[in-house]
């Protein structure tokens, strides 16, 4: 097989970066292929146990280059139907895991820069393997290192690649509109191998008054070039990381310590955790930035620079964590990690490193009064988007909103049962609900787009999505009769009643009972921070038979009236000017057609809602909610001091957010589509709300510091700056990462069910 069967355009789905907005595409199938036959050809001629013999031979680097020619490789973006970023992508990913300096990023930017080539230009040669280009990579965010004069290049160039095999510099200039070509064989060119965090491979270039052919780039080429360099430095960068880091979760299942694999310990579990959500968050913004370069989005510089600010500081703690994972064994030179470690700390401080991205962030927020761009959630999501707008502008307006608050002061919570039943008019509660229960069938991504547009305009949550999805998957035909339609209608409300007193993290060893008499059970026991205690219905959790083991057998779920004698609520002010309630249950009689699910299967029912708690109710909730108070955080900043937002440190604290923003909504982007494809995403649900809720509370923390104490005004008072919200969402942030399953237990979920790691 070679690879350009594996680069050409075909029609299909694309979960990777794309999109179905994206219709002329390579598959994500297509995309394997060309994965497969890269990895396939390195295992051969760069095998990782001969690696310090191939580093040092640089015929082992030609053969490896006159593969990849031979297969397409270098041809990608050379002409419309060759590929583009997503399939250099591809290929930078295979060589950052065999730590190979293959010239396939200088091959790409070339072509992805300059255009498509004729014969016998230096794009065709490149193409097919007769100019070997080296990129200086410098020049492109900062001092390019040289100077021209009389038509001339003189100047120190560094951190080279491939140099050994290269036959052609390819050097960015300093006026942002010329590519130089320099000769390598030409007068007043020397090359001196360097070493690099003790690597070798890597050359310095000195130039003296060297002739150069200069190639014109329009400035929309020059952002190309930056933004290749960019994702592709992060996708080699990503491969590195991840070769390592998936030869740490093998080893910690093999490596025995006090008597148990490694793997089983909680610090080893969660430290694993940490690593796969930054290096699959990273994978993500990389395929986005990539499809947005391809797919020439206007935003597309900023995903860009997001993927790479991110990939520069999270990769390089990765690899950290991963040495530390493997003990003293990694230490070792004959190790293949030592070799990753070197590869990844170079490459994630080249371009100036996460600073330079993060100023580019900053300045679109900050400089431009940018807003952070819509995701692409495909042809339907998107006009569903706008669907949502277009109501929500109509019967939502100020004076609306103005109401609804007042209400939802009036009530002491933030449920607005007045707007509830507006919304339920549309039919939108039931948006993703199959058509047999009423519902619209719509997707999950149309869900994000409804999700977006109610947090872009500040209304109230409504509908109970996780009891309607429980109903559906488990209730009889009379239930789902009987509570759907007045959930759809935004007239009933359902609360969770789970927690006890002494069973919070541990569910299963909660003690409410329900004993069965007759046609009738009867529940006994306390329930404690209820949210929605003011629901018409509470699900309640009990255990139906005692002496069950395991003990998640033998708990069912109620659907018990919230007013149903024998019930007694005391209610609780949260810390975030909200309430919840410890709820008594006293001999409370339901009949037997309020259980959901069969006898002693509760567990069941409940954890089977959990994606969607964590997934779309938390994870998205808890990414769209951020989006706008980010929005709102920059506006604060522009309309203040302007000596503050000229500040490096606020402008690198502001890039900061924005680039974790990016990471987060492709988490949640990924959990939707993996729910598109018919799968339940639970380690990935889980990843996105551990992630999401800790930004949420470093976000909240940002604020502070970067708006200083009139940020911490609360609202109504005089000074509070936007109404008090800043400082709200930080007293908020701390139940995103408590509730719906504490982050310690969701690392251990990602870790068991995520990396299968042992439990013990
Ligand atoms: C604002 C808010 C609203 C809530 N709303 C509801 C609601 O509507 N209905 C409802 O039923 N519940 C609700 N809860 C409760 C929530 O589900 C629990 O708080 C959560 O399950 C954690 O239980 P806990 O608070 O008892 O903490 P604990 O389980 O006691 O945990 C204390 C600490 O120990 C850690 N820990 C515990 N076990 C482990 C372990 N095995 N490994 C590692 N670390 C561990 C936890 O991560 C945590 O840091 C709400 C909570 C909050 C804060």
């Amino acid at each position: 097989m070679t690879l350009d069967h594996s680069v050409r355009r075909t029609s299909g789905n694309d979960t990777g970066g794309g999109t179905p907005s994206d219709v002329d595409q390579t598959t994500d199938a297509d995309r394997a292929l060309l994965r497969d036959a890269v990895r396939a050809l390195l295992a051969d001629l760069w095998p990782a146990e001969d690696y310090e013999r191939d580093v040092s031979d640089p015929e082992c680097l030609r053969a490896v280059w006159a593969a990849l020619c031979a297969q397409g490789a270098a041809s990608i973006g050379s002409a419309p139907d060759a590929g583009g970023l997503r399939e250099v992508v591809v290929v930078l990913e295979e060589l950052g895991r065999a730590a190979c300096l293959a010239p396939a990023l200088a091959a790409a930017a070339f072509h992805l820069a300059v255009g498509p080539h004729t014969d016998g230009t230096l794009g065709a040669r490149i193409s097919g393997g007769q100019a070997i280009p080296v990129l200086a990579l410098d020049g492109l965010t900062g001092p390019a290192g040289v100077a021209v004069q009389d038509e001339r290049l003189t100047g120190v160039l560094d951190l080279l690649e491939a140099t050994e095999i290269a036959s052609h510099l390819l050097v960015p200039l300093p006026d942002r509109n010329t590519l130089a070509v320099v000769e390598l064989d030409a007068s007043g060119v020397t090359v001196e191998q360097v070493r690099a965090l003790g690597a070798a491979g890597l050359s310095r270039v000195g130039l003296d008054a060297a002739p150069y052919t200069a190639i014109a780039l329009p400035d929309i080429a020059w952002r190309d070039l930056l933004q290749v360099a960019r994702v592709g430095l992060a996708a080699r960068a990503h491969g590195e990381t991840a070769r390592t880091f998936e030869m740490a979760c093998e080893y910690v299942t093999q490596r025995q310590q006090f008597g148990r694999p490694v793997g089983a310990f909680q610090a080893v579990q969660h430290k694993l955790a940490n690593s796969l959500i930054a290096v699959d968050g990273c994978g993500l913004l990389i395929r986005q930035a990539a499809g947005n370069v391809d797919r020439k989005q206007p935003d597309a510089h900023l995903t860009a620079a997001a993927a790479f600010a991110f990939a520069s500081t999270a990769l390089r703690r990765v690899s950290l964590e991963t040495h530390h994972t493997f003990g003293a064994i990694g230490y070792a030179e004959e190790h293949e990690a030592p070799r990753h470690f070197k590869r990844v700390h170079v490459d994630a401080t080249r371009l100036g490193g996460a600073r330079a991205a993060r100023e580019e962030l900053a300045a679109h927020y900050l400089d431009e009064g940018g807003l952070v761009p819509d995701i692409d959630l495909g042809e339907l999501g998107n006009a569903f988007r706008n669907e949502v707008e277009s109501w929500l502008r109509a019967h939502w307006t100020p004076e609306e909103r103005a109401a609804s608050r007042r209400r939802r002061h009036e009530f002491g919570h933030d449920y607005d049962h007045e707007f509830a039943r507006l919304i339920g008019e549309t039919g939108w509660i039931g948006l993703s609900w199959p058509e047999e229960y009423g519902g619209q069938a719509r997707s999950p991504r149309e869900n994000l787009a409804y999700l977006q547009v109610m947090e872009r305009y500040d209304a109230p949550r409504a509908g109970s999505p996780v009891h309607s999805a429980m109903i559906m998957a488990h209730g009889t035909p009379e239930q789902r009769q009987r509570f759907l339609p007045e959930i759809l209608a935004g007239a009933a409300l359902h609360g969770i009643s789970y927690s006890e007193p002494d069973s919070g993290s541990d569910l299963a060893s909660l003690r409410a009972r329900a004993v069965r008499d007759g046609d009738e059970y009867v529940i006994d026991g306390q329930k404690i921070w209820t949210t929605t205690y003011y629901g018409e219905y509470l699900l309640v959790a009990a255990r139906t038979d005692p002496d069950a083991h395991p003990k998640h057998a033998g708990i069912s779920v109620f659907m018990v009236p919230s007013d149903a004698p024998g019930i007694t609520k005391r209610i609780i002010d949260t810390m975030y000017d909200g309430s919840f309630a410890n709820i008594f249950f006293d001999g409370v009689r339901v009949p037997a057609s309020a259980r959901l699910g069969p006898e002693n299967d509760g567990w069941r029912v409940l954890t089977s809602a959990l994606g969607t708690e964590r997934g779309v109710v938390g994870g998205g909730q808890i990414v769209l909610s951020l989006v706008r108070l980010f929005e709102l955080l920059c506006e604060e900043l522009r309309g203040g001091d302007v000596a503050r937002v000229a500040d490096s440190v606020v402008r690198d604290a502001v890039g900061q957010l924005a680039t974790d923003l990016e990471v987060a909504r492709q988490l949640m982007t990924s959990c939707a589509l993996i729910a598109e494809g018919g799968v339940s995403p639970l380690h990935e649900a889980a990843m996105t709300k551990v992630f999401a809720s800790e930004l949420h509370e470093r976000f909240g923390e940002a604020v502070l510091d970067l708006l200083g104490p009139a940020a911490t005004l609360s609202a109504g008072t005089p000074g509070a700056l936007a109404d008090g919200r800043f400082e709200l969402r930080l007293r908020h942030s701390l139940m995103w990462v408590i509730s719906l399953g504490t982050n310690e237990i969701q690392r251990t979920l990602i870790a068991q069910r995520g990396l299968g790691l042992p439990r013990r």
